[in-house]
């Protein structure tokens, strides 16, 4: 009788959504490091760079010609490597190493470690870029040994590719029929690997950590790059079916047209989060029916001062060419905390998420507040926005009817839409006191959650908590939308709760009139509420809040709506 293998299940970061079900396999190893090495003769020193600048090349002309072949970010990503590899100031160290008498293998690792801490240091993207840097080095040390280039093996079935940290040349140089699904040790959700990931739609989970090695290459792994699983050994039959119902998922998301309905008709609008014209232009080649939330600060984070009336409205009317027919939600300027705009003089804080930002700016400069709506309503003038394409103004963190009287007042004298974001606990609570000087409100659940559940929305050790699926939230957001529905208010959401097809479903039941969404998530939430009835989601709504926790809360829904 065949021995039923154990399986145990590992989790990662999630960065592309899929089920693949193969074997796993791993990269091929990279070359062993030289620690040292006997000392170059002062004569053969300028040889020694020789043979490096010649081994060098190669490696950048490979990756060039690929990069040639390759598309769009792949393409990118490999002629930036290359371009990595001919670096001068990488090449000079290496030359400088090679002068005081290191062999070339060598240079080139105290070269790579010497620009690898220089990136750390930078952190952030800069940080996640350390991978590249690494890639290049082992690839000039293999090419100097004559040893086979490092990275992805020669594979005939489909298969789940595991690695430390894929470098981007080998995830740009991925045969998708082959390789299924990308597992790595390491890396960001912002790093090559997860950019390319998305770029070639393979499912992808990073930093599962060092569990990860614990599984060996032909190893049956079941990849869920949704829920970010890695289950070894599971049931065959199981994981056939969750591919074959993941796929035919896909082929729905990929047919669904909207306008966005339940299967019995309810209406919701679906709109997109955009931050610039380029963000609206590629909202505009899906289903989206306007921009449900158009994050302006992050126009400026590069600006050192305040741009004119004129040129803000510039940067406005681009997006507003992007649908010139639809409904836009600008959101005056949301900065501070995580979001700093060098004009908006922040002041240094101990609490930014709890300090003066977003409109509690404006009470401190209240001209900046002004211009900007001016250069709202100077841009919808421009673009001959009217009743046809209306245009929605909201402010963020309003905590008070004070303030939203206050701003709603300064809409209505330029002619806009006014509204605020329901993101404060205290403006969920108080919203019959508020909705009564607004036009709309649109929830935004990021820090809506933040501050409901008093955690960092930043804070990787508190996700468990900065979770919208959390029914504390939910039950802020059931009762904005009771309130909405008696003042007669429109109630939309534009957190990230928007892009969760079965948290949307839930929203949807709680009374919300529209989500918005970044772009990609919105062909997955419409085809999500055409196979549900407004009933589906009256019910999983109920459930959804009378759960004791976020975990249970997705599950009792994931059970209702499973066969929908
Ligand atoms: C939110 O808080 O949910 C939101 C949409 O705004 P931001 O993420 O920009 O803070
Ligand atoms: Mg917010």
């Amino acid at each position: 009788m065949a021995e039923t293998q154990q399986s145990n299940t590992y989790k990662g970061t999630a960065v592309v959504p899929g089920i693949a079900y193969a074997k796993a396999v791993w990269i091929t190893p990279r070359p062993e490091l030289p620690t040292s090495g006997p000392v170059t003769a002062e004569e053969s020193r300028p040889a020694e760079f020789e043979r490096f600048v010649a081994a060098a090349d190669t490696v950048a002309e490979r990756l060039e010609a690929r990069g040639k072949s390759a598309h769009g970010a792949a393409s990118e990503v490999l002629t930036a490597t290359a371009g990595l590899v001919r670096d001068r100031g990488w090449r000079k160290t290496v030359r400088k190493n090679i002068n005081s008498g290191h062999p070339a293998e060598y240079a080139v690792v105290a070269a790579t470690t010497k620009f690898i801490s220089m990136f750390e240091a930078a952190g952030g993207v800069m940080a996640e870029r350390t991978t590249d840097l690494r890639d290049i080095r082992d690839r000039v040390i293999a090419e100097l040994r004559g040893e086979a280039e490092p990275g992805l093996p020669a594979v005939d079935e489909p298969v789940v590719l595991f690695a430390d940290d894929l470098s981007p040349a080998d995830t740009a140089a991925l045969d998708t029929n082959l390789f299924i699904a990308l597992v790595t040790e390491l890396g960001g959700p912002t790093s090559h690997t997860a950019i390319i990931a998305r770029q070639l739609n393979v499912p992808c989970i990073v930093a599962v950590g060092a569990g990860a090695t614990e599984v060996t290459a032909g190893t049956p792994v079941m990849v869920d790059g949704s829920l970010g699983t890695i289950v070894t050994h599971p049931d065959e039959a199981e994981a056939t079916a969750a591919v074959a119902s993941w796929e035919e998922m896909a082929r729905r998301v990929a047919e669904w047209r909207g306008p966005a309905q339940t299967a019995d008709g309810h209406r919701v609008q679906l709109l997109a989060n955009v931050q610039d014209g380029k963000a609206a232009r590629t909202a505009a080649a899906t289903q989206a029916e306007g921009i449900g939330l158009f994050r302006t600060e992050l126009c400026f984070l590069t600006a050192t001062e305040e741009p004119t009336v004129e040129a803000q409205a510039d940067v406005y009317c681009k997006v507003f060419e992007a649908f010139p027919e639809s409904k836009v939600v600008v959101r005056s300027l949301d900065a501070g905390s995580d979001k700093p705009v060098a004009f908006a003089s922040l002041a240094d804080e101990m609490n930014p998420a709890l300090g003066v930002r977003g409109l509690r700016i404006a009470r401190g400069n209240e001209g900046l507040l002004h211009r900007q709506l001016d250069a709202i309503a100077l841009a919808a003038e421009k673009s001959g926005r009217g009743d046809h394409a209306p245009t929605w103004v909201m402010a963020p963190m309003v905590a008070t009817a004070r303030e939203a009287k206050w701003f709603s007042g300064l809409c209505k004298e330029r002619g806009l839409v006014a509204g605020a974001m329901i993101e404060v606990p205290a403006a969920a609570l108080m919203a019959d006191k508020i909705m009564p000087h607004l036009d709309f409100v649109s929830i935004g659940t990021n820090d809506l959650t933040q501050y409901t559940m008093a955690a960092d929305r930043l804070s990787p050790q508190l996700a468990y908590l900065t979770d919208p699926w959390q029914p504390a939230v939910l039950r802020l957001i059931e009762h904005t939308c009771q309130i909405g529905a008696k003042t007669n208010t429109a109630v939309g959401v534009c957190g990230e709760a928007a892009a969760d097809p079965l948290l949307a479903c839930v929203l949807t039941g709680l009374g919300v009139n529209s989500l918005s969404a970044a772009s990609t998530a919105i062909a997955g939430v419409g085809a999500k509420l055409s196979q549900v009835t407004f009933d589906d989601c009256r019910q999983a709504a109920l459930a959804a809040i009378d759960a004791a926790g976020a975990r249970a809360a997705k599950e009792a829904v994931r059970a209702l709506l499973a066969d929908a």
